[in-house]
């Protein structure tokens, strides 16, 4: 219940605010003071075939007029209408004939005194040049400064606008007085929407948000619709082109609808939320720019009811964008409804006025312009809180964009770290598969000392160090005694574990860091000691020659002593010294150890 209301409200809004013609000729014609009583003999005659000549006026079938104001609405007949004023000649000398709709196209006014002779006419009308206007305002004056006495007024009426005719005969003073209060109050009503329009426009050009230009384009539209309505359009901006005037209403319509649905669309933010209303609002709007260009140059009696036509479709859509909106609770609808509840409010309290069911005023005869005024300030306003409400969205993306790139960036970091992680753990266990594999190929399967190739690398190194440091460097080989009959006794696996049992011995003895022992090839051994002189050398000699003699080899149930012989060879190397030659000396001393009946240290 309460949202049909809300739509006839709408509706109303919409209906007098696209159709601003129809409600600014509200104007009555109403009889100012002392011509009240004039209204009874008001009269009229259509001339469908445009044939009538005044003089004829006696015999034609006159009728009384009685709506306020006269209105035949789109008529290509020529109205003939028709009044007497009697009473005091010096008051009727002193008034005015005022028909106050500027859009009306050819007025020819007669005035015929008591013997039926011709007074005086008058050609006036929007067809021609303002310039030639006796008064020059907006509205149609005869003056009746020229009767005597009572006085006919006849006058033909031809027009492509509607038809209405606000008529009334006022005081000279009345004339001038209301000339005045209207004009400022005109002028500030054109000059106010104007500004609002051109400011926006402005707007747009350094923003480049459309909504300005929507806007912009609807407010200025709207203000030269009511200048020209008013008839000001043509006293001041074009007086000397009547062709131009003639058209301007419906170019101005159209252009006025243009802007005017692209500002609803873009006010209530329908792109997304009603996307097939939205291709039809664009569609309509490009209709309406089509025809706003076709008006320009086509008759207007041709263009006026497309334009009417499209001005009521356009109400429509803009009542169910409005609607849609409003139950969508979206607020700039609602500035948007209250905008068009201003003018509904401002056009019913000028009809009022005019009906003198309010106490006339010049506030309420500028009503319809107040309430105009007010709507398009509320357009305005809409607008910005639909472009503050689009720029806050922004920021919130803006906002959670920037957020979604340190998360980002977070995430990133943390999978940095997470590689860096692995990639050390797998260099780590790298380097431990490397350093096994460096241990296996230095190392001697067997007896788990270094071998033979590791003792080459070592003997060069160790030479080299003992130069630098001028330091003795010892080399003892040891060779295990008649082995050959041990592996015959025995067997090769006894064997084998003589071999081991004979590496551990050695390393038993072996304290310094430095000192290292190798497996030199089949059951030889060799020592290295650095920094040791010829004398720790023999002490060495000696623990593992005892080593081997105090303690028989086991294995399984069998076991026996396995002697060594050894040889020492000790030198304080000079730079270029050979180590090899070392190796050959302690060879050397082995061998007569051997010689020497083995089981013995030989230096
Ligand atoms: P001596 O040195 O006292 O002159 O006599 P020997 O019997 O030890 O003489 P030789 O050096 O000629 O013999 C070495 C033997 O050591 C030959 C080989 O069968 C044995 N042998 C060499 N390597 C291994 C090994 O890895 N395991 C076993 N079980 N025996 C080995
Ligand atoms: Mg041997
Ligand atoms: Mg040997």
């Amino acid at each position: 219940m309460r949202r049909s209301r809300a739509l006839i409200l709408i509706v109303i809004a919409l209906l007098t605010t696209l159709m601003p013609v129809s409600a600014a000729a509200a104007e009555s014609n109403f009889l100012h003071a002392g011509f009240r009583e004039i209204l009874p003999n008001f009269q009229f005659v259509e001339d469908t075939q445009v044939m009538y000549e005044w003089q004829d006026f006696h015999e034609w079938d006159w009728q009384r007029v009685d709506t306020e104001p006269a209105q035949f609405g789109y008529t290509e007949s020529a109205y003939w209408f028709l009044f007497t004023l009697e009473g005091d000649p010096d008051i009727i000398s002193d008034a005015w004939v005022r028909v106050n709709y500027p859009l009306l196209d050819y007025l020819e006014f007669y005035l015929i005194d008591s013997n039926n002779t011709l007074i005086s006419k008058y050609s006036l009308g929007d067809r021609y040049p303002f310039d030639q206007r006796i008064v020059k305002h907006p509205a149609f004056l005869i003056p009746l400064e020229d009767v005597s006495g009572d006085v006919t007024v006849l006058f033909r009426v031809r027009t492509e606008s509607s038809l209405e005719l606000p008529l009334a005969v006022i005081s000279d003073h009345q004339l001038w007085s209301s000339m005045e209060s209207t004009s400022w109050l005109q002028g500030l009503f054109f000059g106010a929407v104007l500004i609002l329009g051109v400011y926006h426009i402005l707007i747009f050009s350094t923003s480049g948000d459309r909504g300005y230009l929507y806007f912009g384009g609807l407010a200025a539209a709207m203000a030269l619709i009511q200048a020209t309505i008013w008839g000001r359009a043509y006293e001041f901006f074009w007086p000397n082109s009547p062709e131009w005037n003639h058209v301007a209403i419906a170019a101005l319509v159209n252009f006025s609808n243009f802007f005017g649905v692209l500002y609803v669309t873009k006010v209530a933010n329908i792109q997304h939320t009603y996307p097939r209303i939205y291709i039809i609002s664009i569609g309509i709007s490009v209709v309406a720019g089509f025809m706003a260009i076709c008006s320009l140059f086509l008759p207007y009696r041709l263009m006026i009811f497309p334009t009417l036509s499209l001005s009521l479709i356009i109400f429509c859509i803009g009542s169910i964008i409005l609607f849609l909106r409003m139950r969508d609770r979206y607020p700039p609808a609602f500035a948007v409804f209250f905008a068009a509840a201003m003018y509904t409010l401002g056009s019913a309290a000028y009809i009022l006025g005019k009906l003198e069911i309010l106490p006339n005023s010049t506030l309420l005869e500028n009503a319809l312009a107040f309430g105009l005024l007010l709507q398009v300030m509320l357009f305005a306003f809409a607008l910005s809180i639909r472009i503050g409400m689009e720029r806050q969205l922004r920021e919130e993306a803006q906002i959670e964009t920037a957020h979604a790139k340190d998360m980002l960036l977070e995430t990133e970091r943390q999978q940095n770290i997470h590689l860096d992680k692995v990639v050390r753990s797998r260099t780590k266990q790298l380097e431990e598969v490397n350093e096994r594999l460096q241990k296996i190929s230095a190392t001697d399967a067997l007896t788990g000392l270094y071998n033979r190739r590791y003792f080459d690398e070592s003997l060069k190194r160790e030479y080299a160090r003992a130069a630098r440091n001028k330091t003795p460097l010892s080399v003892m080989m040891i060779d295990l005694d008649h082995f050959k009959s041990i592996n015959d006794n025995y067997g090769h696996v006894f064997g084998d574990e003589a071999l081991r049992q004979t590496a551990l011995r050695m390393q038993d003895v072996l304290k310094r860091p430095g000192d290292a022992a190798f497996r030199y090839g089949g059951e030889e051994y060799v020592i290295l000691l650095p920094d040791t002189n010829t004398s720790a050398a023999r002490i060495i000699a000696k623990q593992i020659w005892s080593a081997m003699r105090s303690s028989q080899i086991f294995h399984d149930d069998q076991s026996e002593t396995i002697t060594v012989s050894i040889g020492i060879a000790t030198v304080v190397p000079s730079p270029n010294g050979d180590p090899n030659k070392l190796l050959r000396e302690a060879d050397h001393k082995l061998y007569r150890a051997k010689e020497e009946g083995r089981d013995r240290i030989c230096v």
